[in-house]
């Protein structure tokens, strides 16, 4: 890996694209996914790089959701989740006892076993995604595979980086779908259940310290009020009051 000083102000933007260069030399990051991050990335830019307040109350709902579900919990992971944050998905498998699966758009088996390899070098025990012996409906084939007792049957799919037509055709089999996407607008957004505006880094550790807070306390703060399409448009409208100030320096 290329080596970035600390001292860059964009340290934090630069080690993300050299982990994502690292996932595609290694086999795991699809081509596609690198202009995937790209457009997360000029998103990020907007945002300024932080937790929006809206992205911070979705991440609430979201830790509610994932930890009350009546089937078991799947976290779904692609080339990119898995060249950016292996450890927290590990992580937050484990404390949610949620097995981690891969599910690809660029569908090959080559490529779920390495990215199960990789996962497993992490330390990751539960590894769904080999299989692929059930079929998401209303999706053409390769991209349509999922495990039968992972995806398939699970109850809340947390699924970041998500395509937006698959967030939509989970939902249609009547699963909650929390993504995480920094694209407001998107479809993947627009469609899931509950859409955490944020870098899958920063969301995935502030989820982590809600879903321990609340496993510690062994009491769940459901968010009664939340409204996927109200946090959207308070995330747009957090935006563009940020840009505005932007403009005035
Ligand atoms: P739609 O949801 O409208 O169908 P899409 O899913 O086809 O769009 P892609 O570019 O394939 O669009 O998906 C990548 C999505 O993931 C983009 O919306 C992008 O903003 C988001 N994204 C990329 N990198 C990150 C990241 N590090 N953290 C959070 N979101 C990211
Ligand atoms: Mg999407």
């Amino acid at each position: 890996m290329f080596r970035i000083p600390k001292t860059h102000p964009r340290y934090k933007s630069l080690m993300k694209r050299e982990k994502i260069v690292a996932g595609i030399e290694a086999g795991i990051t699809s081509k596609q996914g690198l202009i995937a991050h790209g457009r997360g990335e000029a998103f990020d830019y907007l945002i300024g790089e932080r937790t929006l307040p809206a992205a911070m109350r979705a991440t609430e709902a979201a830790a509610a959701l994932l930890l009350t579900a009546q089937k078991p919990v799947v976290i779904s992971v692609n080339g990119n989740v898995a060249a950016l944050v292996p450890e927290r998905v590990i992580a937050l498998g484990e404390l949610l006892n949620a097995p981690l699966e891969v599910n690809i758009f660029y569908w090959t088996e080559e490529r779920v076993m390495k990215i199960k390899e990789h996962l497993e070098q992490h330390g990751a025990t539960n590894v769904l995604g080999a299989k692929a012996d059930a079929r998401i409906p209303g999706i053409e084939h390769a991209r349509a595979r999922v495990d039968y007792e992972g995806i398939y049957s699970a109850d809340v799919v947390l699924a970041p980086l998500e395509d937006g037509d698959r967030c939509e055709a989970l939902i249609a089999m009547g699963k909650k779908v929390v993504t995480i996407d920094l694209n407001p607008v998107s479809r993947t957004s627009k469609h899931a259940t509950v859409s955490i505006v944020d870098d899958i880094e920063r969301a995935l550790k502030n989820l982590i310290l809600m879903v321990k807070e609340q496993k510690k306390k062994g009491k769940v703060k459901i968010l009664a009020d939340y409204d996927n399409e109200d946090n959207l448009r308070a995330v747009i409208n957090e935006i563009v009051k940020r840009l505005k100030e932007e403009e005035l320096r």
